[in-house]
């Protein structure tokens, strides 16, 4: 469909999808933009509960490519956004792999373009003072580091609203409304407002697939949780220390609040929901792999420990594009593990969609789309580092 200035689209969802998507085209002036979010606030969900960590060392190209524009747009953010970089120059070192596995599907990319360089075991050590990993290789990515999760978030919201995006906060969507064709018109929102629009952008994170398969749209993600902790403060950590991710224990960490934000890599199917507390078995796990992984910090105490929802596709790879088969529905959905560090460039790419761009990358797009067929990964190449 072609969009006007004065088309209606409605975005469901202020998490980053939702907020990203909103601000990209807002700047372009395309659409007269109404966001609504159940929550009193934006960010409240997965956007503001994660590890705010950039990392673009994944497996899937379209994932990748996004991340790395990210990457630099949040290194330097776009004046009507942010003056100043919205992630920190702390560095993320990435251990994976052993002498017989096959190097990982980033690795020849990210070494080109100068995203990473390889880690000597006495580089590692005084990187990651103290650590016992399991991978066997380590990669060096100094451009990632913290993202300023609060501060994306606030300043999404506040360059969105300063361009004429309108606001709905506090009350959820009920429904989709569908005409007799079945194409999407509009919202009813659980206040009972009708709100009518030529295009509607599903970014309700975990609840994206329940809001689509209730007018016959077919969502390939799904809701699953994950744990993180944080540490009491703790006087001999280094608050610059840069972040630690061990893909083969699996065991990330890094500072946060002076004390240490871990993640024990836990994944499991749930149905969509905000926060929960933490499961006592992943939180005795957390407990025994702070002893395993830094011997040092044995017995730390957590001040704070909370599950969050991660909506996966097979493929590690967003939903993003208009349904094949219902008009009107736009789909920014299914991030993964990656919506922070897909933000900024998400949107944009989802604005260029969505204003029909002449000029795209059609293989990331076709990667993206709703209907891509996601097959499981084959974490494995044909060769092996010699
Ligand atoms: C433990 C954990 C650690 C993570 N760590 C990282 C990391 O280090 N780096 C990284 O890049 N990513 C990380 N992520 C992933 C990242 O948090 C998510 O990919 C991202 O937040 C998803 O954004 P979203 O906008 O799709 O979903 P959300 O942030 O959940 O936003 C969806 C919004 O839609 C709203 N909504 C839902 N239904 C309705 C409705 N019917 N009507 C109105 N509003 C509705 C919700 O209230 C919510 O605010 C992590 C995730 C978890 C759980």
């Amino acid at each position: 469909m072609n969009l006007t200035p004065s088309s209606k689209i409605v975005i469901v969802g202020g998490g980053v999808a939702g907020l990203a998507t909103a601000w990209a085209l807002a700047r372009r002036g395309l659409g007269m933009i109404t966001l609504v979010e159940r929550e009193e606030g934006c960010f409240r969900v997965s956007s503001g509960q994660n590890a705010a960590i950039l990392r673009h060392a994944t497996d899937s190209p379209a994932t990748r490519n996004l991340t790395r524009r990210t990457r630099d747009l949040l290194h330097a953010p776009p004046a009507d956004l942010c003056h100043e970089p919205l992630v920190d120059e702390r560095g993320l070192v990435v251990l994976e792999g052993n002498e017989q596995t096959p190097l990982p599907w980033w690795a020849d990319e990210l070494l080109a373009d100068d995203s990473c360089q390889t880690l000597s075991p006495k580089e590692l050590a005084s990187k990651a003072p103290g650590f016992v990993g399991e991978g066997a290789r380590a990669w060096w990515f100094p451009h990632s580091g913290t993202i300023d999760i609060a501060r994306l978030g606030a300043s999404l919201e506040r360059s969105a609203r300063a361009t004429g995006v309108a606001f709905r906060l506090g009350t959820g969507v009920k429904r989709l409304k569908t005409d007799s064709s079945g194409a999407v018109t509009g919202v009813v929102l659980e206040d009972h407002a009708n709100l009518s629009a030529d295009l509607v952008v599903l970014a309700a994170g975990a609840w994206a697939g329940e809001l689509g398969a209730a007018v016959n749209a077919e969502f390939p993600g799904r809701p699953t949780r994950r744990h993180l902790f944080v540490t009491q403060p703790e006087t001999r950590l280094d608050p610059n220390q840069p972040v630690i991710w061990d893909d083969a224990a699996p065991f990330y960490y890094r500072p946060e609040a002076q004390g240490l934000l871990l993640c024990i890599g836990d994944q499991d199917d749930c149905p969509p929901s905000v926060a929960s507390g933490a499961d006592p078995l992943v939180l005795r796990a957390a407990r025994r792999a702070l002893a395993r992984r830094l011997p040092q910090f044995e017995g730390l105490k957590f001040a704070r420990a909370w599950a969050a929802t991660r909506t996966m596709t097979e493929d590690d790879t967003p939903v993003v594009g208009a349904d094949p088969r219902v008009a009107g529905l736009f789909w920014v959905a299914a991030l993964g593990g990656h919506g922070m560090s897909l933000s900024l460039g998400l949107g944009d790419l989802a604005a260029s969609m969505i204003a029909q761009d002449e000029v795209q990358d059609a293989q990331l797009v076709a990667a993206l789309a709703p209907h891509a067929p996601r097959r499981d990964w084959i974490p494995q190449r044909d060769w092996v580092q010699s």
